[in-house]
């Protein structure tokens, strides 16, 4: 068992958190910043002091490579994304960078023997907070590979016209013409030249420090569908108009919301979330009834079946009456549990039981990089606890030691699938 070095680890968190530091704790640093590139120059810097070459594709995710013995053999990837959300934490993506450094680091450091080539790759765009959609090159990457439905979500020239929230003017296409690291599309990562990828991730959740474990085996990615449940009413002057007479489209809403609640909840599936984040209030005027009130419900599990009892409750909706408001249920998009590859879970779990790490299986709730790759390579990822469950926001924190062990799980797992065809 090799192990990976926390002083080392420790002064990578400390380095990379200054690109972008917001001044209280966490940083914002979106993808094709000038932050990015500061976070891009470092990650170049070390790996080259290591011999390491360094490649970048036309989307600009950067490959970090080191040669095994065998130079015929595929390369195994490890890595994760370096952006992050506005006002986030020092953790959320760049671990897994980080840890992927590190697995390179240790390997050099102590001449760890390996067939194949290994790489650290920087995924460009992964949170979409400048530029949506999340997990933009990725899925880009992997679109040949994407079951059809979806394919056209991450179809490259709609990827290109995403627009900025920050600059209309700007689009994805245009900042990444001239964003230094803009590479070859030859250099980009395909099954014909990769093997296999391993994601080092914090959990973003409670769960894992709940149970006081320090790994979370991962497992798949949770299944999830996105409604938008829409009430249609009359508007009418607030002071003149009869409580009795109004279709209240916003009333109408609040009580089906709390409907929803009810019957979801009633399902007793304790593993079950659903979320109503986006509402649209029309016309929004505090003195004018609303005529029209629209809100996402976000449903995640990884069994298909209690996707699909939730889907009845929400199909009830528009036969019920609701303050004599119409109400239409309309489906925003859905996507099958993404199950890791087996073979490289099993890496992982024994990688963890060989180190002597409390651990547990656990699912993803939340999309990640991995996600879109599984659909073109062998995949799977690694979780480390969140204090107190936080992520997107700038108390986020992971410490040294289980950062650490994260990537001495990462550099064992990687190991035995590196040796795993050796005949
Ligand atoms: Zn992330």
């Amino acid at each position: 068992m090799y192990q990976c070095d926390e002083k080392r680890m420790e002064d990578k968190i400390k380095t990379f958190a200054q690109f972008g530091d917001a001044g209280h704790g966490g940083i914002t640093r979106y993808s094709l910043s000038e932050e990015a590139i500061q976070a891009r120059d470092e990650f170049v810097r070390r790996m080259q002091a290591i011999g390491a070459t360094i490649e970048t594709d036309d989307l600009a995710n950067m490959y970090a490579t080191i040669p095994g013995s065998d130079p015929n053999a595929k390369r195994i990837v490890m890595g994760s994304h370096c952006d992050s959300v506005k006002n986030g934490g020092n953790y959320d993506g760049i671990l897994g960078v980080m840890g992927a450094m590190e697995v390179l680091e240790t390997i050099v450091a102590n001449q760890i023997p390996h067939k194949h080539p290994l790489t650290a790759v920087i995924f460009t765009n992964e949170e979409g907070s400048e530029f949506p959609p999340c997990m933009m090159c990725s899925g880009i990457l992997a679109h040949d590979y994407m079951p059809e439905r979806f394919r056209d979500n991450f179809a490259y020239e709609k990827m290109m016209q995403s627009k900025s929230i920050l600059d209309p003017e700007m689009t994805f296409g245009k900042k990444l013409e001239t964003f230094k690291y803009k590479g070859d599309i030859q250099n980009r990562m395909t099954p014909e030249k990769y093997q296999a990828m391993f994601e080092l991730h914090i959990e973003q959740g409670p769960i894992l420090e709940d149970a006081g474990k320090d790994v979370g085996v991962v497992t798949c990615v949770l299944g999830q569908m996105l409604y938008r449940v829409k009430f249609y009413g009359q508007a009418a002057h607030a002071g003149t108009f009869p409580m009795k007479k109004r279709h209240d489209a916003f009333h109408a809403a609040a009580e089906a919301l709390c409907w929803l609640h009810d019957e979801i909840d009633q399902l007793g599936h304790e593993d079950l979330v659903y979320t109503t984040g986006e509402v649209v209030i029309h016309p929004c005027v505090n003195t004018v009834i609303p005529d029209f009130f629209d809100f996402s419900i976000d449903v995640r599990h990884e069994n298909p079946d209690v996707l699909n009892q939730v889907r009845e409750i929400l199909q009830k909706l528009p036969q019920k009456e609701w303050k004599g408001c119409r109400c239409e249920v309309e489906l925003g998009w859905n996507r099958d549990t993404v199950y890791w590859n087996k073979e490289l879970v099993g890496y992982v779990r024994e990688a963890v039981e060989e180190l002597g790490y409390s651990h547990m299986d656990i699912n993803s709730g939340a999309g990640h990089d991995a996600q879109y790759i599984s659909y073109m390579l062998p995949t799977t990822m690694i979780f480390v606890p969140s204090d107190k469950g936080l992520s997107h926001c700038e108390p986020e924190h992971t410490s040294v030691k289980q950062c650490t062990q994260g990537a001495s799980v990462l550099l064992n797992a990687v190991l035995k699938c590196d040796q795993k065809d050796e005949a």
